[in-house]
């Protein structure tokens, strides 16, 4: 799909495709919902850590030393935003299994559709890279709740990627225009917000289908 955000990578793969189009359908029961989006945000993942700086280190194989490469900041710190963010975590921490996890709790009042805020518990962030995950990027309120949060807290917005499964032009641009520097991954750009801030297509409540509630 065209569009004029700079700062929106939407990776275009075919197994992501195929598992995206088979979590959209309602039919579709929470359990292969589950499995659909621990699969999709693995090699979402795999794309989302493509620019992660590296350095030259000097290794030692059983045959010579040589030299090699290592993440310059170590693994980059997971955090999802909860609760359906938890969906994304799961492949997150299987493709960087050493990495810290951290948890933004938020969830949308129903009324006003502004984010409220229920849990904050954070690793040490200091000269980190973090990945910001959650499935929906639909006002984008949550996610420019939660990374106002993590710069309150001395993370640069540069260190900050967003991996997000479904995205609509709405929320792309909360983010672009309060942080044009932040990198935001997804698996789709759909089309619009409906007028109960639902994405259409979309793919329903992600946290309802996530937790079969
Ligand atoms: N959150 C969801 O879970 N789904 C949407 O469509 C929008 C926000």
């Amino acid at each position: 799909m065209s569009h004029n955000f700079k700062n929106l990578h939407i990776v275009d793969h075919p197994v992501i495709n195929d598992r995206l189009s088979y979590i959209r359908q309602k039919s579709t029961s929470s359990a292969d919902f589950r499995c659909g989006i621990y699969e999709i945000s693995l090699l979402l993942g795999f794309e989302a850590t493509k620019n992660l700086p590296t350095k030259k280190i000097s290794i030692e194989t059983p045959v010579t030393n040589t030299e090699g490469q290592a993440l310059a900041y170590g693994d980059p710190v997971i955090i999802p935003i909860l609760r359906a963010g938890l969906g994304l975590s799961d492949g997150l921490q299987t493709l960087l299994p050493r990495a810290s996890i951290g948890h933004i709790g938020v969830y949308r009042d129903e009324k006003t559709k502004r984010p409220k805020e229920y849990l904050v518990k954070l690793p040490d962030l200091a000269n980190k890279k973090v990945i910001l995950a959650d499935p929906m990027l639909a006002t984008g309120y949550s996610a420019k709740h939660a990374i106002d949060l993590l710069v309150e807290r001395g993370v640069s917005p540069c260190d900050i990627t967003l991996m997000i499964l479904v995205a609509v032009p709405e929320g792309v641009s909360v983010i672009a225009e309060a942080y044009p520097e932040i990198l935001i991954y997804t698996a789709s750009l759909d089309d619009h917000l409906n007028e109960d801030a639902y994405i259409v297509p979309g793919l329903g409540d992600a946290g309802d289908r996530i937790f079969n509630t």
